[in-house]
């Protein structure tokens, strides 16, 4: 079936989940055509999108992200709000299985109109997934999505990628203090906006309460994020819902701040510039390696090598020089 890009991106705007489905697979796609297609769709939902509040969700398996998610999302939709929920999993390139995608997550969740799930996408490096959650998250934007929430797992690498594609960064803290808390990583710490203690309810609301002021504790000793802002520590039990109107709440006085200060849209904007960068870079490197003239070169270059004949910067040169001819 021909794919029309207008097409879909009027019905993106208007509203509709299934057009909006299509161009997330197309951004999903390997095959080069589609990427193109998706690109043309992108390129003209670009003036609809940027009206929404960008979420990241971190957290090691099993502190409640999903439990947190279902709570929040209804919670916002109660609000009147629109909630797409999008995932970045780092299992997914390396095994092909997933730690987020499970069908049976937020069930309630997924069954209201006004809320719109993606399972993460599978395949390809974590720099290929963050690409593709970047664009998907400029969709949903255009489809009237205004409350994005971008899940991941807080094993590795990915919780960095996720803090730069959004306007906060929330990380959910299991109820356990002093000697545990030396195993958290601290750069993680410092690209949270907020922290947030889950489970704070019946015999662990005691020990979420120390592991709150521990938490606080710690954050003094670590560099903020911005000057005008602190990190916070609050609590919440996302299977009660204590707490979860004001994760809200925080999140909104934290950005309208940034908003005043006018460093709301700088962050943004500084964001794609970053990503542009990054991307060029990929996108260079691959055409270095697939390009034939490198592939004779570098054949010759690991030859002189491996005989002692010369130096590797000067084959670096040499490499360079061939590839820019
Ligand atoms: P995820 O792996 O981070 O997505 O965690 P889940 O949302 O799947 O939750 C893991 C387990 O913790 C489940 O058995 C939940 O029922 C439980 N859980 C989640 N939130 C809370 C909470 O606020 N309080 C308590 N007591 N249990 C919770």
């Amino acid at each position: 079936m021909k794919i029309n890009p207008t097409d879909i991106a009027e019905k993106i705007t208007k509203g509709n989940r299934r057009s909006l489905a299509k161009a997330i697979t197309l951004v999903e796609s390997s095959r080069r055509q589609d990427l193109l297609l998706a690109q043309e769709v992108l390129k003209q939902v670009m003036p609809s999108t940027g009206n929404s509040l960008r979420i990241g969700i971190t957290g090691v398996p099993g502190v409640g992200k999903s439990t947190f998610i279902e709570a929040f999302g209804n919670y916002l939709v109660d609000e009147g709000h629109k909630v797409a929920v999008l995932a970045v999993d780092p299992s997914s390139p390396y095994t092909g299985g997933s730690i987020l995608g499970d069908k049976t997550r937020m069930q309630e969740l997924s069954r209201k109109v006004e809320v719109f799930i993606r399972p993460s996408p599978t395949g390809g490096t974590l720099g290929g997934v963050s690409r593709k959650t970047r664009e998907s998250i400029l969709l949903c934007e255009a489809a009237g999505y205004d409350v994005i929430l971008i899940e991941t797992v807080g094993v590795g690498q990915s919780e960095y990628e996720v803090s730069t594609m959004v306007d906060f960064f929330l990380m959910l803290m299991l109820p356990a203090g002093g000697d545990s808390l030396q195993g958290i990583k601290r750069g993680i710490m410092e690209i949270a906006d907020l922290i947030l203690v889950n489970k704070a309810d019946g015999d662990l609301l005691q020990k979420a309460k120390v592991a709150q002021n521990d938490l606080k504790t710690a954050l003094h000793f670590l560099k903020p994020k911005f000057d005008s802002l602190t990190t916070d520590v609050l609590l919440c039990s996302a299977l009660t819902g204590n707490g979860v109107p004001e994760v809200w709440t925080h999140i909104n006085e934290y950005t309208n701040h940034l908003k005043s200060k006018g460093l709301f849209n700088t962050i943004r904007n500084e964001q794609f510039v970053q990503w542009t960068r990054r991307m060029t870079e990929q996108l260079l490197v691959s055409d270095f390696w697939e390009s034939e003239r490198i592939d004779e070169e570098w054949k010759q270059a690991t030859g002189r090598i491996r005989e002692n004949k010369t130096t590797p910067l000067n084959e670096c040169l040499n490499l360079l020089e061939r590839y820019r001819k």
